[in-house]
């Protein structure tokens, strides 16, 4: 049988990889079957420009239509994938279509963490996940509206951000004593809080949710101390997961997100996984990651396809990440998880700008960088290299940024 490389899931991790495969010189054929309708779009606007209209559906192509075309990448899209069978080496679609491959990708992601309240069916409740939950949003959204958003990590404050944006009250609610704090120090919870308050939001932490009401559309969300917040639309965003089940079935390795070693490869020398949906080892950090980027889908996706190629290299990238919250650009730059040491660089109580670098036993671990575009890139560098730096150059701002590194 001639070459046949399959791509499951049509979003970061798969445009990127027939992207690589080609440029990597496979010949064979490549196809891409995706259960949404659409070509792999950015998903990271979702929440933020496309969200206030500031960018269009065809903006956020991760390819234009043509790149498939030119590339002879067959696309099956709106297909959903229902059975792998190794044995045999082909997929099986919901509609029991059977193709086969020579080499299988897994690049499923992720899916949102549902919390079956008590009314979260009403209209007007959504997930913020996929391109087809955030066109639905708009019909509920509009200057004067109200909104209560469900989770106070990323994805909820930066869409507390968009409806503010567009004029509407926002009310947010945390179960946790301060908003991201499974990802950040309480330096930066506490300036999320405080630009959100002055931006006028209401947010309210060690808040639990009783039920979403109203009658068909949802009207409010009462929470465990009784009070009840009007809400036109309600937002749930409360963490995702990874979409396993399909690997699982196969006899794949999973572990939460199906486990590939540093070629991006499962224990299955012909099955590849990257992405949201797959765990691996990180030797910068020394421990199994499973990470929900799009620098990681992009990065591990170019792994994937030198692997296939016959080139394979290790994935070693430092992870990194962004978050944009009215002008506030966030960048990350490592993992801040096991921090024992939290480092200032500018003022986080006052203004815009400033930078948090994560310490663990005197070692430099991650950086959190709000409008210093300059810290990201030192640190970015730095971890990369596995450098540390000195943390009382770095809290000094009369000392350059690139001195504070060793
Ligand atoms: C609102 C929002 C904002 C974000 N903002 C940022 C940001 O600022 N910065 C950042 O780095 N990351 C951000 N992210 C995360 C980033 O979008 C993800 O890390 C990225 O999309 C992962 O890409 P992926 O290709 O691994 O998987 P996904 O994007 O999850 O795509 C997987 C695709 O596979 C499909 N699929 C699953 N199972 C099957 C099957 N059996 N058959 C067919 N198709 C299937 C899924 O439906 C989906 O379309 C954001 C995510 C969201 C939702």
């Amino acid at each position: 049988m001639s070459e046949h490389c399959i791509v499951i899931g049509a979003s970061h991790a798969a445009a990127q990889l027939v992207s690589s495969l080609r440029q990597e010189g496979w010949e064979g054929k490549i196809s891409i079957v995706g259960d949404e309708p659409y070509l792999p779009y950015h998903r990271p606007p979702l929440s933020k420009a496309f969200f206030v209209g500031e960018k269009t559906e065809e903006d956020l192509l991760i390819r234009a239509a043509d790149f498939y075309t030119k590339n002879k990448v067959d696309l099956l899209l709106g297909s959903r994938v229902s059975r792998i069978d190794r044995d045999a080496k082909k997929i099986i679609l919901e509609d029991d279509a059977e193709i086969p491959y020579t080499k299988l990708v897994l690049t499923t992601g992720a899916r949102v963490r549902k919390i079956p309240f008590v009314g979260s069916e009403l209209a007007g409740v959504f997930y913020m996940r996929d391109l087809n939950d955030v066109k639905q949003t708009h019909k509920f959204t509009g200057p004067g509206k109200s909104a209560v958003i469900i989770g106070g990590g990323y994805i909820g404050l930066e869409t507390a951000a968009s409806l503010r944006k567009i004029g509407m009250n926002v009310t947010v609610i945390e179960a946790m004593s301060r908003v991201l704090q499974r990802v950040t120090a309480p330096e930066v919870s506490a300036f999320y809080t405080r630009i959100h308050t002055e931006e006028g939001v209401d947010i309210r932490t060690e808040a639990g949710v009783d039920a979403i009401t109203g009658e068909q559309h949802v009207e409010g969300v009462r929470l465990a101390d009784g009070s009840t917040i009007p809400a036109d639309l309600v937002i749930i965003g409360v963490g995702v997961l990874p979409n396993v089940e399909l690997a699982e079935a196969a006899d794949l390795t999973i572990d939460n997100g199906i486990v590939v070693d540093e070629f991006a490869t499962t224990n299955d020398s012909d099955i590849f996984a990257a992405g949201d949906c797959s765990n691996h080892y990180n030797p910068i950090y020394k421990r199994q990651l499973r990470l929900e980027s799009v620098q990681n889908a992009t990065d591990q996706a170019k792994i994937a396809a030198k692997a296939i190629c016959g080139k394979p290299e290790v994935y070693r990238a430092l992870p990194w990440f962004w978050s944009d919250q009215y002008d506030l650009k966030l960048q990350i730059a490592g993992l801040s998880q096991g921090f024992d040491q939290v480092v200032i660089r500018g003022d986080s109580e006052q203004g815009r700008s400033f930078a948090a670098f994560y310490f663990s036993e005197g070692n430099l671990i991650a950086v959190d960088a709000i409008n210093r575009p300059k810290e990201f890139m030192m640190s970015k560098r730095a971890l990369t290299a596995g450098q540390s730096a000195d943390p009382l150059k770095l809290a000094d701002e009369s000392i350059e940024i690139k001195d504070a590194f060793n």
